[in-house]
């Protein structure tokens, strides 16, 4: 209880086997430990009694506790106690406690005992983890709930507790680990720019990620790094309020994003040191993709003034992150990174709601951290949580494309502090057809496929749902997952288990194209010799996929897809088999929902005020709502991460709390502590033959290797240091290696999904090579 309330009240611990037996003949020689319980009880708002039960009672020590108590100095007269217990059998303490609250009651004890409330924590030995901490999430809560009442219970039965001494004291009553003056959750491209700019003005920062050291970075790290932009702000703010018609967004809060959108090259230039690549004023004719990117909905009042602009020429290579990362490294004085640190729960003062800071779990460790000027919440959306996307979203399977470590953590803490949520229904995918992926396991991320790949929806092919029925228009034109809907841009329910469903003249089509974008799920597929016995082998129903292919023959035949009005010139008719079949899973790009927030980025309650030093950034609560326009979510990290990283750095006045009293120098006993050191490139060893090669094309930073040379041959290639994604990227840190052995050439084929991890180990091997000679 200590550990998982130590944010609510502070919990000291008293032990009572140091205590004598109790003896009413030594009631005026009264022991010191006895006297030192008596004190510490009498000096707490409230006592907690954890008792095992023994032959169906309390045992005789805690018993002899009570009774020398009631004897001599009665620190339970009128104490708010709250009973629990746990006990090895399945009965979890009943009978003690029934005990315990008896005696409790009896006249010279006069405990308030908490009515209700019984926590029986049955068959013990089996509820905690190697670190002691309870592991079964429903005990927790109902624990918690209990734990709540209890401290409601407090504040109604001592009447001189009143509420402004509470507040007054809720600060001083936190076990503080350390205190910073901005704490920023989430290392991702929002958390980074609002560290940055909370540091540039002047705070010290703590910075915290829930990955590992290297993975930090987010969907930021993952996404094609392409920043929306615009000529003129009147046209911008049209398309937006377009895009998100019929619903109004706040007016300030669009002006600002706008502006800056359109400001987007001086900013870039003044914060990141760069010129930015246009899209639209690159120069030369624009391609079909460009015009894609550029705007996606050209048919919206203002789409002539979108641009979209990246960091050089190129996507999909982490190259405006890891310009961002860089900018929080080279400010390793005054921002603090703990990596693999996730934060659990914001820390409020439950009179003035004001955000005190926030309880960190590091390493198996709780940590409070103490933000005296505001906590910036910046740990992206819930791509990787199931129960959130089957809540808001009501889907019950999507395969993320972006990083693991977004669990949704925000929305659960932004609720806790009785934050409002919005945009909670919108997401993003991509992929081929309108966005979809070859299927991976449940828990891993899709291969994202981006390429022009017509097969998948010309000729004798086409896409089943669950219940093996086509489900969409397999040639529409999809807009990050959107297609055309009955009037609006909608992403198709997502199916559990959808197919792609051909024969085998398309095998044939797919396996003639030269430039197959990705051959390996040939590897995969369900081959049957009739239509039925594939459905099958699919454990789909078999008339629905036998109905399915015959009206899809029908349309070819007819010229006319009165179904789905596909182009008919993209249907041939089935042959006669064999027929195939490839698993598929729909992707989730990002989440936009999460707390909403205002031009200040301030998060707002549930009340409509903000809720006092609270900021949000990024895709958590992002603007975004209705239709989605590609490289809006950078634009925020970018531009709500600065302001809320400004605001959150400011002192604050607040007079409601006492949280000033806190000083870095009067609690914490953590020293500052910073994860993202680098390997010291002059303590690795090297023999005659060997050079090291540096390269910072990888999608997780440096990518550092020692390749052994003889003879004019590659002996050997050990990657010393990478961050690369631990599912494609990791294919390419082992396979690359061994290949470029094997070829005496660092020139070797990349990995198919890991084309930045490939270019890295290339480029770090060709800078070792080029040492050879020197
Ligand atoms: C494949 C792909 C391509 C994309 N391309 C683009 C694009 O080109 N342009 C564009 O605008 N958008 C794009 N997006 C969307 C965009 O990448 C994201 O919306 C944006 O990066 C979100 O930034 P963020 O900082 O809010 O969150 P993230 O970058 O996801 O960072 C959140 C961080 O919080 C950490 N975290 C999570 N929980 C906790 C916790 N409890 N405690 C501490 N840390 C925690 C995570 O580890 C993560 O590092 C793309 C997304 C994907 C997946």
């Amino acid at each position: 209880m200590k550990s998982i309330f130590s944010d609510r009240a502070k919990v000291d611990l008293i032990e009572i086997n140091q205590l004598p037996l109790f003896n009413e003949n030594n009631c005026h020689n009264v022991p010191a430990s006895v006297k030192e319980i008596s004190q510490r009880i009498d000096d707490a708002d409230g006592v907690i009694i954890a008792t095992p039960e023994y032959d169906h009672a309390i045992p005789a020590a805690l018993k002899s506790m009570i009774e020398w108590l009631s004897c001599t100095s009665h620190p339970f007269k009128d104490k708010p106690v709250m009973v629990v217990g746990a006990s090895y059998g399945s009965q979890g303490t009943s009978r003690a406690q029934i005990n315990l609250k008896q005696i409790l009651d009896s006249p010279g004890v006069n405990a308030l005992v908490l009515p209700g409330n019984e926590f029986l924590l049955g068959n013990c030995r089996d509820e905690f983890d190697a670190n002691h901490k309870l592991k079964n999430k429903q005990t927790i809560a109902f624990l918690t709930e209990c734990f709540d009442n209890y401290l409601d219970f407090i504040h109604k039965m001592v009447p001189d507790l009143t509420e402004e001494e509470t507040d007054m004291n809720y600060v001083d009553k936190i076990a503080w680990s350390t205190t910073y003056d901005t704490l920023v959750l989430g290392f991702g491209g929002a958390g980074a720019t609002a560290a940055r700019h909370a540091a540039d003005s002047g705070a010290k920062v703590l910075l915290v990620d829930a990955a590992p050291a290297g993975h930090e970075g987010g969907n930021t790290r993952y996404a094609a790094q392409i920043l929306a932009s615009g000529d003129d702000v009147p046209g911008l703010k049209a398309y937006y309020k377009a895009m998100t018609a019929p619903f109004d967004l706040d007016e300030k809060m669009i002006d600002i994003f706008v502006k800056k959108m359109v400001d987007f090259p001086n900013y870039l230039q003044n914060y990141l040191d760069v010129k930015p690549y246009s899209f639209k004023h690159s120069g030369g004719q624009l391609s079909a993709f460009a015009k894609s990117v550029i705007s996606e909905f050209p048919e919206l009042a203002g789409a002539d003034s979108t641009d979209a602009l990246t960091v050089h020429n190129g996507i999909f290579d982490a190259a405006l992150w890891k310009i961002i990362r860089q900018k929080v490294l080279d400010r390793s004085d005054s921002i603090d990174v703990w990596l693999n640190s996730r934060a659990m729960h914001l820390i409020q003062d439950p009179i003035s709601k004001v955000i005190l800071g926030a309880q960190i779990d590091r390493n198996g460790k709780t940590y409070n951290i103490r933000a005296k000027n505001g906590v910036v919440l910046t740990v992206g959306g819930f791509e990787n949580n199931k129960e959130q996307i089957q809540d808001y979203l009501g889907e019950t399977k999507l395969s993320p494309l972006g990083t693991l470590y977004n669990r949704g953590d925000g929305i659960r803490m932004a609720a806790e502090v009785g934050a409002k949520l919005w945009h909670m229904h919108n997401y993003e995918a991509v992929g081929f057809l309108h966005g979809l992926a070859f299927k991976v396991p449940d828990g891993k991320r899709a291969r994202l496929i981006l390429d022009y790949w017509p097969d998948l929806y010309t000729g004798s092919i086409l896409t089943i749902a669950d219940d093996a029925t086509r489900y969409f228009k397999e040639d529409e034109e999809c807009r990050h997952g959107h297609i055309w809907d009955h009037g609006t841009w909608r992403v198709p329910r997502a199916n559990q288990h959808p197919y792609l469903i051909f024969d085998q003249a398309q095998l044939e089509q797919i396996k003639a194209n030269k430039n197959i974008p990705y051959s390996d799920f040939l590897d995969t597929l369900v081959k049957a010799d009739s239509i039925k016995q594939l459905a099958q082998k699919l454990g789909v129903d078999s008339d629905n996929l036998v109905n399915t292919v015959t009206n899809f023959n029908l349309f070819a035949e007819q010229g006319k897809d009165y179904e789905y009005h596909r182009a008919p010139a993209s249907m041939r008719k089935f042959d006669n088999g064999p027929f195939y079949a490839a698993a598929l899973t729909h992707t989730m790009l990002n989440t936009q929902g999460g707390p909403k927030r205002n031009a200040n980025a301030e998060i707002i309650g549930l009340n409509g005020e903000p809720v006092p030093h609270l900021y949000g950034a990024g895709e958590l609560g992002g603007i975004n709502t209705n239709l989605y326009q590609g490289g809006n979510n950078l634009a925020e990290c970018l531009i709500f991460g600065k302001i809320a990283g400004e605001n959150a750095a400011k002192p604050k006045d607040d007079t409601t709390t006492s949280n000033n009293h806190a000083e870095p120098s009067e609690v914490g006993n953590v020293a500052p502590q910073n994860d993202l050191a680098q390997t010291n490139l002059d303590d690795i060893d090297l023999e005659s033959n060997q050079y090291l090669g540096v390269s910072d094309q990888g999608i997780g930073g440096r990518v550092v290797v020692r390749v052994t040379y003889d003879d004019s041959k590659i002996k050997d290639v050990e990657v010393i240091e990478q961050n690369e994604s631990e599912d494609f990227g990791l294919k390419a840190v082992e396979e690359l290696p061994k290949n470029m052995v094997a070829n005496n050439t660092y020139d070797v084929d990349g990995i198919s999904g890991a084309s930045a991890s490939s270019r890295a180990l290339k480029s770090a091997v060709k800078n070792a090579l080029a040492k050879v000679s020197e």
